[in-house]
């Protein structure tokens, strides 16, 4: 496995003002983050909103500078590079957001928003040739015939549409990473499945990597199954390693809580699947993270030490996991 994208102990602080003459109150959005993506690989990254998985995202983009760390490219720190390489970077790793709607420009056809980046970036010689490339990365993403959707404006296309031509947009660079942050969320349950495969396909055929971000194990695990997957809780990764291992037996109460709220379409494995209740269920706020353990106000079988001390992440059991009786807490599967 070769690494494409490595975070090292990336920190993101915002500052937050707390009165007039008081100081600023920082916000860890992203706390001690360690993580890497490899060539040709599918990563997950899970968590509840406020965890911290779009800040993530946009320092693997490069579009936010974190406070402290490391961010590198092929072993390159990102802000150390010249501009050619920094140029070269920004190519190679694509971001796709979920609102496909607020991404494209209402007001220009498709062929203008796809025929436009990749000549004033110089990705192609001409016209002519953009417009060849373009076709062909429609018919990769299945929107066929390309000369359909040329003339089409974003709001005459459906959301799983759009979706796809944001794809389209992002393989046009020859990107070597597609950051894909909750891209189908607002796309209709039915069509999700068909977009997944679609990013299987291009992280297949394309060999593309991809940072699949989501709130939903569900399609975390279809998708990065034989990838790697990284929980996040408020700002800090809890559990981190491939996906098969890590969702086969969860070992942070967390994620163990996270799954057994996942629904099983199998009716009798159900109603027979172990229930991980929380303690409470209001997420605390990234503004305000609980002492020690920031799960401990709802984890179930939090003692005092959990509210003092903050566990380090440690290997168990094939993954990386913070808990600090990962070795004595009752292991979760799917039955009771
Ligand atoms: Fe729960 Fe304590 Fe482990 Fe945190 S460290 S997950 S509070 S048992």
């Amino acid at each position: 496995d070769k690494p494409l994208m490595e975070l090292k102990n990336v920190d993101m602080y915002y500052y937050k003002k707390s009165g007039l003459f008081k100081p600023k109150i920082p916000i860890g959005a992203a706390v001690g983050i360690n993580m890497t993506i490899n060539e040709g690989e599918i990563a997950a990254l899970v968590g509840e909103s406020g965890g911290g998985k779009t800040t993530i995202g946009n320092i693997v983009a490069g579009l936010l500078k974190p406070t402290s760390g490391e961010v590198l490219f092929e072993g390159k720190n990102i802000y150390k590079m010249t501009r050619a390489e920094f140029r070269k970077y920004r190519h190679s790793v694509q971001l796709v957001q979920q609102d496909s709607y607020a991404s494209l420009n209402p007001v220009h056809t498709i062929e203008h928003s796809l025929v436009g980046p990749i000549l004033s970036r110089k990705i192609v010689k001409n016209r002519k040739e953009a417009l060849q490339k373009v076709k062909e990365a429609l018919l990769r993403v299945e929107l066929s015939p390309p000369e359909m959707f040329l003339e089409k404006y974003p709001h005459q296309l459906s959301g799983g549409q759009r979706q796809r031509i944001l794809m389209a947009r992002a393989i046009l660079m020859n990107p070597k990473l597609i950051i894909a942050d909750e891209p189908v969320s607002m796309i209709d349950v039915s069509l999700r499945i068909a977009i997944l495969n679609l990013m299987s396909r291009l992280n297949r055929e394309m060999n593309i990597a991809f940072l699949y971000i989501t709130h939903d194990l569900a399609t975390a695990r279809y998708i990065a199954q034989n990838g790697s997957i990284t929980v996040l809780y408020l700002g800090k990764i809890v559990e981190t390693g491939r996906t098969a291992t890590v969702l086969e037996r969860p070992a942070h109460p967390y994620l163990q809580a996270l799954l057994s709220a996942v629904p099983v379409p199998d009716p009798d494995i159900e109603s027979r699947k172990r229930k991980l209740p929380l303690k409470s269920v209001d997420m605390p706020s990234v503004a305000k993270p609980p002492s020690g353990c920031r799960f401990h106000p709802r984890c179930p079988y939090a003692d005092e030490k959990c509210s003092i001390e903050e566990p380090e992440l440690i290997p168990f059991n094939g993954r990386l996991c913070a808990c600090h009786h990962v070795e004595t807490i009752p292991e979760w599967s799917y039955l009771e």
